[in-house]
């Protein structure tokens, strides 16, 4: 039995957006204090106990966080390579490096993905416009280019519907190193959220089913309309990868439901917004699941005891809160972030559509 960290450690969180911020609400509840890095506005500080506001290229700032830490983690996978140097050693660091540079760069996460025995979409890497003709003979058209590295969101994306337009699509991602991916037939986008504790045990949840409008996750709907067989499936699959990377904290793996079965889409190596319905669905949501698992706890109960819909509030849509609020079974989250934008995500509402199924 691993001891877990006393009360009053602290844990360490690199980014500070509404993932930091519900992780740092997290970590209190179970007796901890949060220290968020993060050099732009942070929704995550306004929960936490110390915010360090540097950019990732302050070495000294990096040095005195760490020190500061009892274990580090991160809301988000793009963390420069030359910051987890400066970080290594200082505090235990979960999920661990390889899990974050697989997951950063799409192609390197791919050929892992790949190497497991996974099915993934058929890519190639595209350094310049001299490679698309080979890159799209290996894919097929109609075909998605994406940088291979930064994207969210569907940002860095461009849709290849016939063989003229690469070119112009390729140009839209203004140079950056790229990857074409054959474009995938699917019935249904799921995924599954899966947490791996520091003693190796390892725990999904349910898969939820996602619904993208514009790029940007709109709903996820749990449970899934799909064969068990095919839950069976997702979940086995996420529990290979979270094994093949020694990986200790949540992840969130996105996959294609296909005539053929499952194809992993990415990897998040972080709480994920497809996970947010939890906080309404089970006994211990993915924030606490997180956290348990990288300061030493039992990974905790994740069984669904109610069917929910979670949907974001982007942009205006957060108005919609005290309306919603009012409706039964409808649980509120703001992120408390100042300026509401077109596509920004404001919030989210959990609605328990009745007992699980
Ligand atoms: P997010 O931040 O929402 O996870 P992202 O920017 O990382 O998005 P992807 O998940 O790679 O980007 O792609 C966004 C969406 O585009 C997917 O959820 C899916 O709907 C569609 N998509 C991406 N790749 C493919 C593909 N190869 N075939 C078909 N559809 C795809
Ligand atoms: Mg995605």
């Amino acid at each position: 039995m691993i001891e877990p960290l006393p009360s009053g450690s602290v844990v360490g969180i690199l980014g500070g957006g509404q993932l930091g911020r519900m992780l740092a609400v997290a970590a209190s509840r179970l007796g901890y204090r949060a220290h968020i890095f993060e050099p732009g506005a942070a929704p995550a500080a306004d929960v936490a106990h110390a915010w360090t506001r540097a950019g990732y290229d302050d070495a000294d700032a990096l040095r005195t966080f760490a020190a500061s830490c009892d274990v580090v983690t991160y809301e988000f996978e793009n963390i420069p390579a030359a910051s987890l140097d400066l970080l290594a050693g200082a505090a235990p660091f979960h999920p661990n490096r390889r899990a974050l540079e697989v997951s950063q760069d799409r192609l390197t996460e791919k050929d892992f993905l790949a190497g497991l025995g996974l099915a993934v979409a058929p890519y190639a890497a595209i350094e310049g416009p001299g490679d698309l003709e080979a890159a799209l003979a290996e894919t097929g058209v109609p075909a998605i280019l994406k940088t291979r590295r930064f994207g969210y969101d569907g940002k860095g994306q461009a849709r290849v519907t016939a063989r003229e337009e690469a070119e112009a699509a390729l140009a839209t991602l203004e140079g950056a190193p790229a990857i074409a991916e054959g474009f995938v037939t699917f019935s249904k986008e799921i995924s599954v959220i899966a947490a791996r504790g520091l003693d190796g045990s390892v725990a999904a949840y349910d898969p939820g089913e996602n619904v993208h409008v514009d790029g940007i996750l709109s709903t996820t709907t749990v449970p899934a309309a799909i064969p068990a067989a095919l839950r069976t499936d997702a979940v086995l699959l996420a529990s290979r990868i979270l094994t093949a990377l020694d990986y200790v904290g949540v992840m969130g793996v996105e996959l294609f439901v296909t005539r053929t079965g499952l194809v992993v889409n990415e990897i998040a190596p972080r709480v994920h917004n497809s996970g947010h319905w939890t906080q309404a669905g089970c006994a211990v949501d993915q924030f606490e699941q997180h956290v348990r698992a990288i300061t030493g706890w039992p990974l905790g109960d994740g069984t669904r005891h109610a069917d929910v819909v979670m949907e974001n509030l982007i942009g205006a849509d957060v108005a919609r809160a005290p309306a919603l609020a009012a409706e039964r079974g409808v649980q509120v989250h703001l992120y408390g972030k100042a300026e509401t934008r077109p596509g920004r995500k404001m919030g989210h509402v959990n609605r328990v559509t009745g007992p699980a199924r």
